[in-house]
Parts: C-alpha cells; structure tokens; sequence
C-alpha cells in the first residue's frame, strides 16, 4: 500500500470587531482572526496539508486572496475542494493531526465538538482527527494564532485505474464542449469554460 504524508501551516492576527472562526465552529470570543476569508486557521493547514500531500500546490493557488469569490468565504469550502483534490489522485485520509498555537480562547472545552466538524468536513470518523493546543509560551506572539497540521493518506486507486477514469471524464468534457458548441450556435447560449487552478505559492487567505 501506498502512503504519502503531507504538512500546512497557517497564521492569522486577531482583531476586535472580527467572528471567531476555528475548525469550522463559531466560537465565543471577543475578537476573531483576520484574513481575506473566515481566517480560520485550522482549515487552512490542515487543505494544505491534503494537498501537500499529492504535491498539488497550495491553498494561495486555489483560493488566490486577489479574488473576490473568496471574500469573508467559509473555509469548509477550501477543505472541501482539498478532499476532492485529493480523491481525483486517487487517495483517502488514514488520519490528520493537529496542533493550534494561540493563548485564547481555550480550545479543550470545544476540542471534542471542533474534531466532530472537521470529521464530518472530510468525510472521517472523529477517531481520524486529532485537535490538540498550546500557548504561544515565549514566542511573544499572543495576538496571533498559528496551526500546524499533518495528514497521511493512502493510495485506494492504482495508477492504470485512475487513467482509465480520467479517460471517461475527459470523454464526458469533450462531449460537454461539444453540446455547448452546439447551443452557442443555434441559440446563441454563452459558452462556460471551467478556469484551471493556478499554482502559486502565495498565501494570505
Ligand atoms: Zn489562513
């Protein structure tokens, strides 16, 4: 069996005024943490430690800070796009670990309710899932909240059974390019072209 392991880190300010996001809870606080989306730190290590881990770029290359589709968005999106990721290599999650770096609020009253919503994010049992937390002791960093996280997952599909499903999606596409085609044509329906993902290494969501 195969394995691959992957790694995310993330960092976020807290700011007053601002909806306290982390691991996909709402939580209780009087500031939240700033960012270009929800800033919830603990999704966005933990996308990109999933596509860390099929070495498929980062979460600044799918979700660039410069589009406005991304504004204030839920990260559950970003993990979500992750998994799918993820699953198109041919991969599934064994298990994802980690550790949230910040001096408030107290994340050991909320662990076990924030591992059930990362679970059901990623499609896992909750024993899959390990949220642990420190304090920034002597970093001098206690207005930030940092999040390291690492995943190993395991190959479900050979190499030769995903190409013969790539050739069935790619079939279905140019069958979809035709139809639209088609439609442009006789009725003059705009045609919709899917954009690529762009692969670059910045990352300020
Ligand atoms: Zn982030």
């Amino acid at each position: 069996m195969e394995t691959r392991i992957g790694f995310g880190y993330d960092s976020h300010v807290f700011k007053p005024g601002v909806a306290l996001h982390i691991g996909g809870l709402a939580v209780e606080h009087p500031e939240g943490l700033a960012g270009h989306s929800d800033g919830d730190v603990l999704l966005h290590a933990v996308t990109d430690a999933l596509l860390g881990a099929i070495a498929a770029g980062d979460i600044g290359g799918f979700f660039p800070p410069s589009d406005p589709r991304w504004k204030d968005a839920d990260s559950a999106i970003f993990v979500q796009q992750a998994r799918e990721e993820l699953q198109r290599a041919g991969y599934r999650i064994v298990n994802i670990d980690t550790t949230l770096i910040l001096a408030a609020p107290k994340i050991g009253p909320i662990a076990s309710e924030m591992r059930t919503r990362v679970a059901d994010l990623l499609g896992l049992g909750i024993d899959q899932v390990s949220i642990k937390a420190k304090t920034p002791e002597g970093l001098g960093l206690d207005h930030v909240a940092q999040c390291q996280a690492v995943v190993l997952v395991e190959r479900v599909l050979e190499p030769d059974e995903l190409k013969s499903m790539t050739a069935v999606i790619e079939s279905q596409r140019q069958l979809e390019d035709v139809v639209e085609d088609l439609l442009a044509s006789v009725h003059g329906v705009p045609k919709r072209r899917g954009d690529a993902p762009l692969y670059d290494t910045e990352d300020i969501t």
